[in-house]
């Protein structure tokens, strides 16, 4: 049975490991999954390349790109723009792969407004001291900037019930594997699989 792929939104705390977890499970099942590339305003940090981590774009680039409807949601963050674009992730659903869409809480519950099928997963610490940890763990940040991401994570924690799973990254290889195996499940509902069930109730009537 060919089967379209589900949209996939993955969001989280800064420092709940996202983008580890990502790399890991596009390592051991990157033939299920397809990773979008977002555009962006922001500069590149560092070892960043353009078309590998984002497309960097200038805000004029980016507000055509919004203009000519080319992006299925975008959401300003931090100052900066940052957006999903759509012909990538509607080619790779056709193809069969389910496609990740690695962003924010307001870009997530916009995908799911248009697209009510989308799956939307959100990745956190076990515990708010194990967050703190990770974001002290880093090295490279102030006090000031990790005070700043344990506010935002407040504010971000209002929105943890609109998703559909909580992924606690605890041990990394079981949280990838608890995440691919939900995304399994996610495609035997039934709801997904309505062309099935209308071949086997045809075929049982004995049509
Ligand atoms: P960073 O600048 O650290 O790479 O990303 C900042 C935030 O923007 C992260 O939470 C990331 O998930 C989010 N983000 C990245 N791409 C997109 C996008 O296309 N749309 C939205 N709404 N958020 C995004």
């Amino acid at each position: 049975m060919e089967e379209r792929g589900i949209l996939i939104v993955v969001s989280g705390f800064s420092g709940a490991g996202k983008g580890t977890i990502m790399k890991r499970l596009l390592e051991k099942y990157g033939s299920d999954y397809a990773l979008s590339i977002s555009a962006t305003t922001r500069d590149p940090r560092p070892g960043e390349r353009n078309g590998r981590e984002y497309f960097f774009r200038s805000v004029e680039e980016f507000e055509k790109m919004i203009a000519e409807e080319e992006l299925i949601e975008y959401a300003r963050y931090v100052e900066n723009y940052y957006g999903t674009p759509r012909s990538y992730v509607e080619e790779k659903l056709a193809e069969g792969k389910d496609v990740i869409l690695e962003i924010e809480i307001q870009g997530a519950l916009k995908v799911k407004e248009k697209f009510p099928d989308t799956l939307l997963l959100f990745v956190t610490p076990p515990s708010t001291e194990e967050l703190r940890n990770r974001l002290t763990g880093r090295g490279t940040e102030t006090e000031e900037v990790i005070e700043s991401r344990m506010r935002r994570a407040s504010e971000e924690a209002k929105f943890m019930d609109r998703y559909d799973y909580l992924i606690i990254n605890d041990v990394l290889e079981n949280c990838v594997e608890e995440m691919h195996q939900i995304i399994r499940g996610e495609h035997r509902r039934s709801y997904r699989n309505t062309d099935f069930i209308e071949y086997m109730k045809k075929e049982l009537k004995g049509e």
